[in-house]
């Protein structure tokens, strides 16, 4: 059953033409939010309007991640994303005080969503949403209003990640929602010291699971203090030309292709 709210954000959706591409993860701290800012910016410069939604509850990174702390002002009632690194962004970390929990439960965190979702958008063709680890109810409640047009699932790359993130594609693939493919991240580390290529999490992964499960492997990130650095200091690495900045540049196009 639909509530004339879902029906309403579903129309709007279709009307506009905008496409929703959900960002997911089975658990946290895989760089499920560092790999979604970095692919909204890489989009954006491709050339495409794009947003960002920052769905996170547990932990709304993207204004950090994007270098704003910026309030999103409200007209009508209706929230106008802020500007940031070529990008509009709305995310749930505007709508409390920083540093404050947000110990919402399943009916406020739909509201604060919905929010985000029916923002003024204007012409943006490109959502990025940036949903909180796992299979919960913002996951289902953004599936089942917003109808994203397809999702990406970021993974590290060792088996325990990879069960967790098989649990998260299942989840799209149950909501007919389309998986475009899989990310590993963390995929190798280069010693600063002595150039010595290692495997903390292990590599590869996330590229045999992709082929198990019959979905696109989009590619794979090295853990690197510099994109952690960049990051950490509100400097999207995709917004550069360095290694990492092609690496997303990759990633987006595979996206759009
Ligand atoms: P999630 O959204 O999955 O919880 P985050 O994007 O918040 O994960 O990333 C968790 C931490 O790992 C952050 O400090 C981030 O800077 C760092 N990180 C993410 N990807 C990488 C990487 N490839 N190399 C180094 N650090 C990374």
């Amino acid at each position: 059953r639909h509530g004339a709210g879902e029906v309403r954000v579903a129309l709007t959706a279709a009307r506009s033409g905008r496409k929703l591409i959900a960002v997911g993860s089975g658990k946290g701290g895989v760089g499920k939010s560092t790999l979604a800012a970095n692919l909204a910016v890489a989009l954006a410069r491709l050339g495409r309007k794009v947003g960002i939604i920052d769905a996170d509850i547990y932990g709304p990174s993207q204004p950090r991640l994007l270098g704003t702390s910026e309030r999103p002002e409200a007209e009508d009632k209706t929230l106008i994303p802020v500007a940031a690194q070529g990008v509009r962004l709305l995310s749930v970390g505007q709508l409390v005080p920083e540093g404050q929990a947000l110990a919402w439960r399943g009916p406020m965190a739909a509201g604060a969503l919905n929010q985000l979702v029916e923002g003024q958008w204007g012409d943006t063709e490109l959502i990025i949403v940036d949903l909180p680890p796992g299979t919960g109810d913002v996951q289902l409640s953004l599936i089942q209003k917003a109808r994203p047009a397809g999702a990406v699932v970021v993974s590290t790359p060792q088996d325990l990640a990879l069960i967790d993130a098989t649990r998260a594609i299942d989840l799209f693939r149950k909501t007919s929602v389309p998986v475009l493919g899989i990310i590993e991240n963390m995929a190798g580390y280069d010693c600063p010291h002595c150039g010595q290529p290692s495997d903390p999490f292990g590599s590869g992964g996330a590229e045999a699971a992709a082929h198990e499960l019959g979905i696109p492997f989009l590619g794979r990130l090295p853990l690197s203090a510099s994109l952690r650095e960049a990051s950490d200091a509100g400097r999207p690495p995709a917004a550069g030309d360095g290694p990492a900045g092609r690496a997303f540049r990759d990633l987006a196009e595979k996206l759009l292709a």
